[in-house]
């Protein structure tokens, strides 16, 4: 199985990540893994996943290259890692260091996270990115979503108008695009590359609102959701978002497409993975 959500940050990171879910949200969230690196690792091993992504973001300037540079290494050495770098546009040579992400590290694609970085996805300083990215097949995942804190939201427009500059790029919208699920499913009726991820989704968390678009979305959309989990940054047992998927009763046929062959074929992989 593939898990398309899962950050994969340097232990320094991860811990002032982990700080400020814990503050931030009061000591609600409370880390269920506070891991990284090797025992990171084997813990996915541990639950079945096969291969999963390595999704960073920068929260400020001068962070997205010492990222990159992290991913490529982890990468070289463990396979299990699909490696994912991230940019940010006010670091400047947006272009040159997608450049180097995308041909020399040969990264699967980019993370992006606009509440985060405080840019947002159609910032015109990404457009040459995107641009390249269409050609090469390479994958912008990135949370437009209000979910799950996120006070701060302004719609589906901003990656709409991406798409209608670029309508081959390929999408993965963390969350399913909780809690606008009407409108992110709108842009994969209207755009055939537009994907979901499942992380958070149908998972018991009480202090938040339920998530879940229902059956009939991930019916409805079997093709276009990727399994994905969050992890580790999530405050609840790995297992937990397993069963949020199996709970749906999608059927043999969709679960398969959805824990790994619909993440296989954005991917790019034949039958059997690299
Ligand atoms: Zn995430």
């Amino acid at each position: 199985m593939i898990d398309i959500h899962v950050h994969f940050f340097p232990a320094k990171l991860f811990q002032a990540i982990w700080r400020f879910f814990e503050t931030a949200s009061g000591g609600l969230w409370r880390i269920h893994y506070k891991v990284h690196g090797e025992q990171h690792i084997r813990i996915l091993r541990d639950q079945g996943v096969d291969r999963f992504t390595t999704l960073v973001y920068a929260h400020k300037p001068g962070v997205a290259d010492r990222l990159n540079e992290f991913i490529k290494t982890s990468a070289e050495r463990h396979p299990e890692l699909i490696p994912f770098g991230t940019l940010f546009a006010g670091d400047g040579r947006c272009e040159s260091a997608a450049r180097r992400i995308f041909e020399q590290y040969r990264f699967a694609g980019i993370k992006l996270h606009p509440f985060v970085s405080g840019e947002p996805l159609d910032d015109r300083r990404f457009f040459p990115v995107y641009e390249m990215m269409e050609s090469l097949g390479k994958v912008l995942i990135c949370h437009p979503g209000s979910a799950p804190v996120y006070h701060q939201y302004d719609g589906a427009e901003r990656l709409r108008r991406v798409l209608t500059q670029f309508p081959h790029l390929k999408v993965v919208i963390a969350h399913c695009g909780a809690f606008e699920y009407g409108s992110y499913g709108a842009l994969a009726d209207e755009f055939e590359q537009v994907y979901f991820d499942t992380a958070m989704n149908g998972v018991p968390v009480d202090f938040l609102p339920p998530a879940c678009p229902g059956r009939d979305f991930f019916l409805r959309y079997q093709d276009r959701i990727l399994f994905g989990s969050d992890f580790p940054n999530i405050p609840y047992p790995y297992v937990e978002q397993i069963e949020a998927v199996k709970r749906l009763d999608l059927g043999e046929d969709v679960e398969k497409k959805i824990f790994l062959e619909n993440a296989r074929r954005l991917l790019g992989w034949k039958k059997t993975m690299p």
